[in-house]
């Protein structure tokens, strides 16, 4: 018996796969090297002891029990699988409804990825509000979707946890997990550092992204808002994985030094204090997506 990771029933655990068998035959890998590793800033380097070499589409986990697992989460899997694929076979993005459905989805998996790699913590408020959240993606959470330019042959989870300011009035935990994916960036983090994220996004020269923040607000940024790419020949600005990496780690400041895993396998870093964080306002380019939802794959779900 065991506490569950979403629930906290405690209860007889089951072994999962992290992603469900639509999802494991969609993504690539060709990499069997280092998928998930871990760094920290407090011992300067990889622990070694949590690298995960081998094939990350056959990770498992084991802290759900059977509700979360099979009544929960494989609805929530099932609609997010042929969402998931048509990206993967270079289909784009997806309409606005499957677009939060996957944002959903995903949501649920950066937490749960974060747990393969030693003792990552995930705040208790955190896990709840995504287990008991009716409304798709969580209130206090957001996805981002890049599409890039080049293609990662792989399957591979960055995260970071910062922790905010001891000192500050209301010290808190934030943090993103990052799955890199064929022709595809998904970055689900909390609401603090999520919204960092998007700053940082707006103020690169990507085009290529979406962000779903809360569970309807959808970011468009200008150049889809506008229509303005077509005018330049219907290409947006594509950055690449590795660009993509390197935006979202600026959130965690100028001064931290990354390891260098020489251009193989991306690696994450597990904490930060922040004693300023900066808020940013998503201003014109968010629009409340709410008429688009479709969450009737929730049904039956949350019924016991
Ligand atoms: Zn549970």
């Amino acid at each position: 018996m065991a506490e569950c990771f979403y629930c906290g029933t405690d209860e007889k655990l089951t072994r999962a796969h992290l992603f469900q068998q639509r999802i494991r035959e969609a993504i690539p890998n060709e990499s069997e090297e280092v998928t998930i590793a871990r760094t920290s800033v407090k011992s300067g380097g990889i622990e070694r002891n949590l690298l995960f070499p081998g094939d990350v589409r056959e990770t498992h986990v084991k802290n759900l029990c059977t509700q979360c697992n099979s009544r929960w989460m494989e609805p929530i899997e099932q609609a997010a699988g042929p969402i998931l694929e048509s990206i993967m076979q270079g289909g784009g993005f997806p309409p606005r409804s499957d677009l939060f459905r996957l944002a959903h989805w995903f949501t649920i998996v950066a937490a749960l990825a974060t747990q393969t790699s030693g003792q990552f913590d995930v705040p208790v408020e955190h896990r709840r509000a995504i287990r008991f959240t009716r409304t798709g993606q969580p209130l206090d959470f957001g996805t981002h979707f890049i599409l890039t330019a080049d293609t990662y042959p792989g399957t591979q989870f960055d995260f970071m946890r910062f922790e905010i300011g001891q000192d500050a009035k209301e010290p808190a935990v934030s943090w993103f997990c990052a799955l890199h994916v064929g022709p595809l960036v998904m970055i689900s983090g909390e609401f603090t550092v999520n919204t960092m994220i998007g700053r940082e996004l707006h103020q690169s020269r990507f085009q290529s992204y979406l962000s779903t923040a809360s569970s309807n607000l959808l970011y468009i940024p200008h150049a889809i808002r506008t229509g303005q790419w077509k005018s330049t020949g219907g290409l947006l600005v594509q950055p690449s994985h590795h660009e993509t990496q390197e935006m979202y780690r600026t959130v965690a400041g100028r001064d931290v030094k990354y390891v260098d895993t020489h251009g193989g396998p991306l690696v994450s870093m597990d904490e930060r204090t922040w004693f300023h964080p900066e808020g940013f306002d998503m201003g014109e380019g968010l629009v409340d997506a709410r008429a688009s939802l479709d969450l009737s794959y929730l049904d039956g779900v949350f019924e016991s």
